[in-house]
C-alpha cells in the first residue's frame, strides 16, 4: 500500500490540478448527466462523457500555461454569468424587503428598502438624485 501511495505521488508530480475550468466542466458533466436521465440521448451522453474525459486531461496536464490561460478565457465567460445568478438570488431572497433599481447616471444597482410610492434616491456610488417608484 506504501510503494503504492509513493507511485501515485510520483505520478501526480508536475500535474495541473483542479481550477475553476475544472469544477465548471464537472458541473456540465452533472447537469448533462442529470437531464439525459431523462432524455436518454446518445448525443447527450457522449457530450456529458467529453466534458468529464476533458476536465480529468486538464487535471493531468503537465502545459500549466496553456491551462492557465484556457481557465482565464473561461472566467471571461462565467464571472459575468455568476453574477447574474448572484444577484437574482439576492433578489429573490430579499424580495418581500427591498426593491433593487438601476441608477440613471451610473448605473449601479441599488437595494431600496420596499416602500410603496414615488421617492427620491441618491446614488451611493455617484451622488446624483433621481426618482423612483416602488
Ligand atoms: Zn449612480
Amino acid at each position: 500500500m506504501n510503494k503504492f501511495k509513493q507511485k501515485l505521488i510520483a505520478f501526480m508530480i508536475g500535474r495541473y490540478g483542479m481550477d475553476e475550468m475544472y469544477f465548471g466542466l464537472f458541473g456540465v458533466w452533472f447537469v448533462l448527466t442529470l437531464i439525459n436521465g431523462f432524455a436518454k440521448s446518445t448525443l447527450l451522453n457522449m457530450l456529458s462523457a467529453a466534458a468529464l474525459t476533458w476536465a480529468l486531461w486538464r487535471f493531468l496536464s503537465r502545459n500549466h500555461a496553456k491551462r492557465r490561460a484556457e481557465n482565464e478565457k473561461f472566467l471571461k465567460l462565467w464571472r459575468p454569468l455568476k453574477n447574474w445568478l448572484m444577484f437574482q438570488r439576492d433578489r429573490f431572497r430579499d424580495r418581500k424587503t427591498a426593491r433593487y433599481r438601476k441608477c440613471k447616471h451610473c448605473k449601479a444597482i441599488i437595494k431600496l428598502p420596499n416602500q410603496k410610492g414615488k421617492h427620491t434616491v441618491r446614488c451611493p456610488k455617484c451622488g446624483e438624485r433621481f426618482d423612483v417608484r416602488i
